[in-house]
């Protein structure tokens, strides 16, 4: 299998929850140089390991399509869209230099293939969540980059230059008509632009952990009622990560009754990630899927769509992606 091939060809075994795969060969080309941890290799890793594990043979591995300034403009502002498209032309442009970065932020460039990447990224997530809405697929995980929850309604920042979770969520409601949908975010930085994009929103609710001091470090004056996002300290265990979500967010998951669950699955609260110091491991990311899994088939129709944001060290990303994917295989 390679990246962007998206075979159909797979046999499905029908005792196995049919989990949606949604990667491409564009997301590897957008590179910020340098030694960047958000970098093609991630990409990479993950695809060896399903690849070793025999993962590669359970899962789908559908198309995308490029994502339409339209599907953009739900969570985006027009100025910050028309800039960054202004940007790709000028790096685009036949006089350019070919290694030339548009700088978005201090940790986040854009090289001429940057814009392509986040436009596929954004697709991938549509085309999950229509197929999983539409009972292709129960549930669907997508490897994409650029990531996207520190993306908001007006900057990128953070590695992220459009917020593919918040973009797919904004689909799911205003366009398929979904009326309850929850976030679950357990990347180890805090979601900062999905919680400016749908702070407020009914149809909504977010829960979260992050470390605490740590980037980003923006927080609304008080958070919406919509908001559960959970400040953890640094070199907290799985353990009682564990415990300050099923006090923290289930209650509320439970009381909110969601048909579809989104989840922004960074993996960098691991504790061989040095991007961060929470010290989860890979059993932690089983677990956490597991009761993700539980909470989609009791409120859900089993339906989940996930999409990958941090996780920096290639193996303990690896290893965590493919315990995501076992989760929602039921394997
Ligand atoms: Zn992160």
């Amino acid at each position: 299998m390679v990246l962007g091939s998206c075979s159909p060809s797979h046999v499905k075994l029908n005792f196995m929850h049919t989990t949606g795969y949604y990667t491409h060969s564009d997301c590897l080309l957008h590179d910020m140089g340098g030694g960047h941890p958000e970098c093609p290799q991630r990409l990479l890793s993950i695809q060896d390991r399903l690849i070793s594990s025999g993962l590669e043979q359970v899962l789908q591995w559908p198309d995308c399509a490029l994502a339409t300034v339209a599907d953009l403009s739900l969570a985006h502002d027009a100025s910050y869209i028309e800039k960054i498209f202004q940007w790709d032309a000028e790096l685009n442009d036949e006089a350019a230099d070919e290694y030339a970065f548009k700088q978005i932020d201090p940790d986040t460039r854009m090289n001429r293939h940057t814009l392509k990447a986040a436009l596929r990224s954004v697709g991938a997530a549509l085309a999950a969540t229509d197929a999983v809405i539409d009972g292709q697929f129960e549930n669907a995980f997508c490897a994409i980059r650029p990531p996207g929850h520190h993306a908001t309604r007006q900057r990128g920042m953070g590695f992220c230059l459009f917020n593919n979770v918040a973009i797919a969520i904004l689909h799911a409601i205003g366009r398929r008509g979904l009326k309850r949908v929850a976030l679950i975010d357990f990347d180890v930085h805090h979601g900062n632009g999905s919680e400016d994009i749908l702070s407020g929103l009914e149809e909504v609710l977010m829960v979260g952990f992050y470390q605490h001091p740590f980037y980003p470090g923006i927080h609304p004056d008080k958070e919406a009622s919509n908001m559960v996002n959970l400040p953890i300290k640094a070199y907290t265990k799985g353990a009682a990560v564990r415990e300050l979500v099923s006090e923290g967010w289930f209650p509320r998951l439970q009381a909110f009754e969601p048909e579809m669950i989104f989840v922004s699955a960074g993996f960098d609260a691991h504790q061989d990630d040095d991007m961060a110091q929470l010290m989860l491991n890979t059993s932690d990311y089983a677990w956490i899927t597991r009761e993700i899994m539980n909470l989609a088939s009791r409120y859900a129709k089993g339906r989940i769509v996930s999409c990958l944001e941090g996780g920096y060290d290639l193996n303990s990303l690896a290893a965590s992606v493919e315990a995501h994917l076992r989760g929602l295989t039921d394997l």
